[in-house]
């Protein structure tokens, strides 16, 4: 409603708010529609090249088994931006396209909307011999469910004849064209009606292109079609002077300048606002993905935190599992932590945290790049592993309780010692489910503890 009513750039923004709405979650469909409405959206802001990347999107993302109606719809989108930016051949490989669907499904409706477009492509081309050629299917296919053409198809043909000095014909196509049932939308009525005036000047019937033209303005003022409006500015101006008064002509055409550099303003307006709404909305997802970041990483060591872990741990579970590639997972613990909290400080115990954290994300960046490292809470981190072997694993995590206790911690803590002990499991041996593995591991590092820390059980 908004863009019909001209508020293309309030339109833009309600489109952005639902595609942004279809990307956070994930739906193909409802995305592939708002892809659509964004190439019309650009289309009418005249900017082609936006229009084509949403046009292409739109049809990417329709599945096979979207509805062919929905499928030709989409088709008919896509091969209108090719041609509006100059790729006629293209375009007319997608009208194909879109005609063996709709004729597939016998929606002989679709086939006209099809067919229109094809036709007006064609005469925008400067082929009036293929225009007309498609012309000739879309009466067959209205006479096949029994309707007339619509306003919008007659307009088409008319504009056809036009281009090829068949006045007589345009004017017969579209007499009395406001009158017309079905009555479809002002604007391609008000269009139509200012192509039979030109028609109608050109077989200098001047009183009937005035009548016409007359339509056009009122049907152009009542629904606030500017653009059509300013245009039948141009169309009064020639009139006038087809009847030989060039003081009203020169008038008119003073008018019609000035409404069409205020309407080009209006939409070079309508279109910055657009480009405003595109960027803002851009903006705004960075924002929104950086708190979603931000509320899974632990605010101290900057590890992702458990909450990370339980959206994503299935995850990295079933992926390995289907390519057949063990998964390490080990829970951490610092040994004796109380100790340093109480002995030195809290303070202390929190750079103890960090400096633990740093050391976990190298080794587990070095181990598995594709793993990660999360703090589970208080000084208990858990380091998944994907890919390392159930053979390499004790070497693997000793390895990093040596760097561990190794490290040089004696500008932090003095003569404390800072410590960790590790309980493992790999999966791909047993089905278990992630709750199981973890209880397990769990149960290792306590082994662990109990047998006196500073060391791996795997
Ligand atoms: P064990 O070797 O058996 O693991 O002994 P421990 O002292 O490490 O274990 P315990 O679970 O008794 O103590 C963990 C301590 O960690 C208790 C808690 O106050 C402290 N802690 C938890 N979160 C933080 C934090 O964010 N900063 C600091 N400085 N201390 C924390
Ligand atoms: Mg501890
Ligand atoms: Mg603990």
């Amino acid at each position: 409603m908004r863009r019909r009513q001209g508020d293309v750039d309030h339109a833009a923004r309600v489109f952005l708010a639902t595609h942004r709405w279809a990307e956070r979650h994930d739906s193909r469909p409802l995305l592939a529609r708002s892809h659509f409405h964004l190439a019309l959206t650009f289309h009418y802001l005249g900017d082609h090249a936006a229009s084509l990347e949403h046009a292409l999107n739109a049809v990417d993302l329709l599945d096979d088994d979207a509805p062919g109606g929905l499928r030709v719809i989409h088709l008919v989108r896509l091969a209108n931006s090719l041609a509006e930016n100059g790729s006629t051949d293209a375009a007319r490989d997608r009208y194909q396209q879109a005609e063996r669907i709709a004729t597939d499904i016998g929606d002989r409706t679709r086939q006209l909307l099809v067919l229109n477009n094809l036709a007006y492509t064609e005469l925008e081309a400067g082929n009036a011999g293929t225009a007309l050629a498609a012309v000739e299917r879309m009466y067959h296919a209205a006479r096949a469910i029994g309707r007339d053409l619509l306003i919008i198809e007659r307009d088409t043909v008319a504009n056809i004849h036009i281009s090829a000095g068949r006045y007589e014909e345009a004017e017969r196509i579209l007499q009395n064209v406001w009158e017309a049932p079905p009555w479809f939308e002002a604007h391609d009525a008000a269009e139509a009606a200012l192509t039979l005036a030109l028609a109608q000047r050109h077989r200098d019937a001047l009183d009937r292109a005035q009548a016409s033209l007359d339509h056009c303005r009122e049907l152009c003022a009542e629904h606030q079609l500017n653009s059509v409006g300013v245009r039948a500015m141009a169309e009064q101006a020639e009139l006038y002077a087809a009847a030989g008064d060039h003081r009203a002509a020169f008038d008119e055409y003073k008018r019609f300048h000035s409404a069409s550099e205020q309407l080009r303003s209006a939409q070079q307006e309508a279109k910055a606002r657009a480009r405003q709404a595109m960027l803002e909305t851009a903006e705004a997802r960075r924002d929104a993905e950086r708190y979603r970041e931000q509320a899974r990483r632990d605010p101290l060591t900057g590890l992702w935190n458990r909450r990370f872990v339980d959206e994503n741990l299935p995850q990295a579970l079933a992926g390995a599992a289907a390519e057949g590639r063990p998964v390490v997972l080990s829970v951490i613990d610092i040994d004796h932590f109380k100790r340093i909290n109480d002995t030195l400080s809290h303070d202390t115990g929190d750079r103890v945290l960090i400096a633990v954290a740093e050391l976990l994300a190298d080794e587990q960046d070095r181990l598995a790049a594709d793993g990660f490292v999360a703090r589970m809470g208080g000084e208990e981190f858990l380091m998944v592993l994907p890919g390392v072997a159930a053979a390499e694993v004790f070497e693997r995590l000793d390895g990093v309780r040596r760097r561990i206790a190794g490290h040089r911690w004696q500008p932090v803590t003095g003569v404390l010692p800072v410590t960790i002990s590790v309980g493992a499991v790999v999966t791909g041996q047993a089905t278990r489910d992630q709750a199981q593995l973890l209880a397990e591991a769990d149960r290792r590092l306590y082994t662990a503890k109990r047998e006196g820390r500073d060391r791996v059980v795997s």
